[in-house]
């Protein structure tokens, strides 16, 4: 059976490249060839630069009221197709139907809503000085380019293109290729809606279409999604230009769960902070810090509702709630990282093997994995895994534990559980993380500006204030009076 082949979108429409290349996308619950997808070479770059540089000038000379209403048309778009492209999630990511059809195209339209209807909000001042005055305007950066990691890839390419385009910006979207079809919905999608040609292209492509876009001189800013090291590499190449730079990256995250906490919730919290999506999550809580007086209380009844609630199987069976990783490698990658956590020392509770579930049994599924007995300097406890593999550690002293909790080089999230509410703001407060949660864990509405401290990211995505990473201030001085010089 011959599969689809997907050409790069530029311009508003699909552009056949000169070179032929293409690249394989698997289905990863099937481990088979889903479609191929044409890689972006030297003329669909140049076309995606011409493009969006017209697209730019259409755009950016909208008033934000009519880029408003275009995107909310975007916005009930997005809702009215919700099955259709959440299937695609699906088939691209592993993840369960049961996730993509609540989460990831209602979270990715409520981002596009939220800066649509933020838009025309935006003002500059103005200010007396003396006679004279200044008034700033605030004007968009340009072409921005958009990077993505392949675990929410509708998601994230809205969450970059929804503050993008209301401010009135044009985009180069490069979505990971082991996940490129979202993208690609999404800029048909922002066409029909009535978004001009060239305001959003989508190039495809593995690094190499990563780097070209970083090292573009016609491109302002780059925001980019993935891990902490492809972060430096971007970050590195953007500064040749003297980009601005987004990075959201990686994370280690503590979850703090005090002796007073509900337990129960505490344990929900934990288990949705590490197999949602099969782990791959950059604000999981993999490392569960747990008061020694509830600890066994805790343990127990992680290992209970694990071994009890969790279904593996093919992703768009509604039942199931545990989908297959991203890749093989990347299932070699996480069962290397459970080998090292006994070789280490540390005590499996439960899970731990390659899963190969009846109706997918050649997806890339991991059991639901706990290590107990961990201890901080393990490489399990250290460095982020990407898969449903949580480590739990004891405390018994407050201060202590906020010591440990924050002796890491990377700050996206953290979150408590405790009903003193002294306790909570005290301890969150100390936290050095970027997105914190009281006896909560996970979400992430649009209002609220998401990023990391640390090693885990510059800048935030969503909320108001992200929308000024996307402008640029112009002060405009206005003299009332005659000029006073000394020539
Ligand atoms: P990667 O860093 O491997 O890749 C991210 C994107 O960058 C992909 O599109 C990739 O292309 C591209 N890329 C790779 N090398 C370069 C380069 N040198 N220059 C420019 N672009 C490049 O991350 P993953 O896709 O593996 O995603 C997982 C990571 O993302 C985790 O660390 C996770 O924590 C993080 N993440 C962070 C989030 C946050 O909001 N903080 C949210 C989601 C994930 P390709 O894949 O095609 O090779």
């Amino acid at each position: 059976m011959t599969t689809p082949v997907y050409e790069n979108f530029i311009n508003g429409h699909f552009l056949k490249n000169q070179t032929g290349d293409t690249f394989a996308v698997k289905n990863p619950a099937t481990d088979e060839v889903i479609y191929h997808v044409e890689i972006a070479d030297e003329f669909i770059q140049n076309a995606a630069i011409e493009s969006a540089k017209q697209g730019f000038a259409a755009w950016s000379a909208m008033t934000p009221i009519e880029r408003s209403r275009i995107l909310l048309k975007a916005v009930a778009i997005l809702r009215e197709r919700n099955d259709e492209l959440a299937k695609v999630e699906v088939l691209d990511t592993g993840k369960p139907w049961q996730e993509a059809e609540c989460v990831d195209v209602e979270t990715g339209a409520d981002v596009i809503e939220y800066f649509a209807g933020l838009a025309p909000a935006q003002v500059g001042q103005q200010q007396m000085v003396g006679n004279d005055f200044y008034y700033t305007r605030k004007e968009p950066l340009g072409i921005c380019a958009g990077i993505g990691a392949w675990n929410y890839p509708l998601q994230i390419a809205c969450w970059k293109s929804g503050p993008a385009l209301a401010a009135g910006n044009a985009v180069i979207f490069k979505p990971s290729e082991e996940t490129p079809l979202g993208a690609i919905k999404l800029a048909e999608i922002f066409i029909e809606a009535g978004v001009p040609a060239g305001v959003f292209n989508v190039v495809q492509g593995a690094a190499e279409v990563g780097q070209w876009l970083t090292a573009n001189p016609n491109i302002e800013k780059v925001s980019f999604t993935g891990e902490v090291g492809t972060g430096k590499k971007v970050m590195a190449s953007a500064a040749g230009s003297l980009k601005d730079v987004t990075m959201e990256l990686g994370g280690k995250s503590p979850l703090l769960v005090f002796d007073d906490a509900d337990v129960s919730q505490a344990v929900s919290a934990a288990m949705l902070g590490n197999f949602y999506t099969q782990g791959e999550i950059c604000t999981n809580c993999t490392r569960i810090y747990v008061h020694k007086n509830v600890y066994q209380q805790f343990i127990d009844e992680l290992k209970t509702r694990t071994e009890q609630n969790i279904i593996a199987g093919d992703p768009m069976d509604p039942e199931v709630n545990l989908g297959a990783l991203i890749s093989k490698k990347h299932q070699e990658l996480v069962l290397g990282y459970i080998d090292k956590g006994i070789q280490e020392g540390a005590t499996l509770l439960t899970g731990g093997k390659a899963l190969s579930p009846a109706s997918a049994p050649s997806g890339y599924f991991v059991e639901p994995t706990v290590f107990v007995d961990c201890k901080d300097d393990m490489t399990i406890v250290k460095e982020e895994i990407f898969g449903p593999v949580m480590s739990v550690l004891v405390f018994d002293d407050e201060d202590d534990v906020i010591q440990r909790a924050n002796d890491t080089h990377l700050g996206l999230a953290a979150g408590v559980f405790t009903k003193d509410i002294q306790r909570a703001h005290r301890v969150i407060h100390q936290l050095q993380a970027g997105i914190c949660w009281i006896n909560s864990y996970g979400n992430s509405p649009a209002e609220m500006p998401v990023g990391g401290y640390k090693q885990s990211g510059i800048g935030r995505e969503n909320g108001i204030e992200t929308l000024d990473h996307y402008t640029q201030t112009k002060s405009i001085y206005v003299g009332m009076s005659n000029i006073e010089s000394p020539f």
